[in-house]
């Protein structure tokens, strides 16, 4: 997708910490962390959200929770733990339209998830 920001951000057209990448899954950094580990795991093929993954596509949700499972090990919180969040839509304050998973680490989290 021409305009859109992750997009670009796949492209390197747009600069990103790194911190995982296969052909299929990117993680970068969150340029504005919730919490001390806060990354970003998006496919590299544009979807807007959950919503826009259809039957065909499913494969994606899998590689990227492999991708998921990785990024944890390489980032040393699988012991401790970590939180996944995906935003999707106006009431969930979606800001940027390309699917991500949100990777919550380094600390004790609230109880929920709001
Ligand atoms: P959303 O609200 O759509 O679920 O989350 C979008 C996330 O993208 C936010 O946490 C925001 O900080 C992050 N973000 C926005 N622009 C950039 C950027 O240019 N680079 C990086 N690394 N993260 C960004
Ligand atoms: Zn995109």
């Amino acid at each position: 997708m021409e305009d859109c920001l992750f997009c670009k951000i796949v492209k390197g057209e747009v600069p990103s910490e790194k911190v995982y990448e296969d052909d299929k899954v990117l993680a970068f950094k969150d340029i504005n962390p919730a919490t001390p580990i806060h990354v970003l795991v998006i496919p590299k093929k544009h979807y807007e959200n959950v919503l826009d993954v259809k039957e065909e596509d499913k494969e994606i949700i899998a590689d990227i929770f492999q991708a998921i499972n990785k990024i944890a090990k390489k980032l040393g919180v699988d012991k401790d733990g970590f939180r996944i969040i995906s935003n999707c839509g106006k009431d969930a304050g979606q800001e940027v339209m390309h699917l991500h998973f949100h990777f919550l680490a380094g600390g004790k989290m609230g109880p929920k998830i709001i």
